[in-house]
């Protein structure tokens, strides 16, 4: 049967994606992987926006949230922590787990991140030299406004902004060096459309001074030592590289820089809202403005949730369920891949045949899911 794989990250891969990765090994060292590294580059320096050096590690998100909390944070050094789910715990975890005292900011789950309430924060707590933040919850399905958030700090009192992006980047816009990010962490599997196993990390001007006047107590997230072999004129990576994602990802990239992707994204996780709400599904990001493009949790008021999970595996379709305290509460869907109409319908439909029996008053869940598709009308972010 084929299988429908929605969860978010890993997430489908396109055919070309996959076969790119069955090209012959080339060796680490010389001029062809140099080749390879410098088109990856310009690709990412496209979507991020910045002429600025890209890191790329051999590891998972996780991996991309270490170097940076190893580079960062530590002993000495105070952290402002701002976690909305799971993931915010995690990158504050890490922090701490490398000696960084934490000063707390805890959003409820579902509930996005207000600028204000960072700006109050980061004035209370001027000693703060580092602030936590993450993008996309991805436990919850909210986006945060980075952007907004950190142009609501004066920029003479700004800690080294660190962002977690790992299930952001390659899906809504993330432009660190417009928004002011000092530090950001991505994975390939999720907004980049690549299999799992690639973390990046790129810094900001202000990041790389930073980094050069500490010591990284680790060896292989040293983002010092990565700079280096960056900086030759054929780049390289210091240990070696797993080339075939390096592949997959120079192939994946290309199905991201098209014209209007983000907003594909947006419509997409738009028409999914409108059709689940239809079916009376409700949305855990109540406000519509926080609502992420990349993946969309619900809950069942009036049923069982994890008999709806169970029924859509049964039907090849793969979601998540909720984490931690959301555990059995809610499903999450993805949408980061090339989600159009057919695969909405086709998600909507699976829905509906997921309520069972009785699935009374959910006639128009189509409708209003076309709707939205073809006029987004909860706007912009
Ligand atoms: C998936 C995810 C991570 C962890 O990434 P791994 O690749 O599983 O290590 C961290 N932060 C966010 C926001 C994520 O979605």
């Amino acid at each position: 049967m084929n299988k429908y794989l929605m969860t978010p990250g890993p997430v489908p891969v396109s055919p070309d994606v996959s076969r790119s990765q069955a090209r012959p090994l080339i060796g680490h060292r010389g001029g062809d992987f140099s080749g390879l590294f410098l088109s990856i580059e310009a690709k990412l320096a496209r979507l991020l926006r910045s002429g600025g050096r890209t890191v790329i590690f051999p590891a998972s998100g996780t991996g991309a949230l270490e170097s940076l909390a190893a580079s960062f944070a530590g002993p000495g050094v105070k952290a402002l922590s701002v976690s909305c789910g799971v993931f915010g715990d995690r990158f504050r975890e890490i922090a701490e787990l490398h000696g960084t005292e934490i000063v707390r900011v805890d959003i409820a789950p579902g509930e996005g991140v207000a600028p204000e309430a960072v700006a109050d924060a980061v004035a209370a707590n001027p000693e703060c030299g580092v602030l936590l933040l993450t993008q996309n919850e991805t436990s919850t399905g909210v986006l945060n406004p980075i952007d907004r958030i950190i142009a609501a700090i004066p920029k003479e009192k700004r800690p080294i902004v660190l962002v977690d992006g790992v299930s952001s980047v390659g899906a809504m816009p993330c432009f660190p060096e417009e928004w002011g990010i000092d530090g950001l962490a991505t994975a390939s599997q999720k907004g980049l459309l690549t299999p799992p196993g690639l973390a990046f990390v790129w810094l900001s001007e202000r990041g790389w001074k930073a980094v050069s006047e500490r010591t990284c107590p680790s060896y292989y997230f040293d983002l010092e030592r990565q700079r280096k072999v960056l900086d030759k004129d054929a780049p390289e990576n210091p240990y070696t590289p797993p080339v075939s994602l390096y592949y997959a990802l120079d192939a994946a990239l290309d199905e991201i820089l098209i014209d209007g992707w983000f907003d594909l994204r947006r419509r997409a996780a738009s028409a999914l809202a409108a059709g689940m709400e239809a079916l009376g599904f409700s949305l855990f990001v109540k406000d519509v403005n926080f609502r992420s493009p990349g993946v969309t949790a619900f809950s069942f008021p009036s049923g069982d949730i994890s008999s709806v999970s169970k029924a859509l595996k049964a039907m090849g379709i793969d979601t998540a369920g909720g984490q931690a305290q959301l555990k059995g509460k809610i499903i999450r869907m993805s949408h980061y891949h090339d989600v159009r109409w057919p695969e909405i319908s086709l998600a909507l439909g699976a829905l509906y045949a997921a309520l069972g029996p009785g699935r009374a008053g959910c006639g128009d869940f189509m409708k209003a899911a076309f709707g939205a598709w073809e006029g987004d009308q909860h706007g912009d972010v």
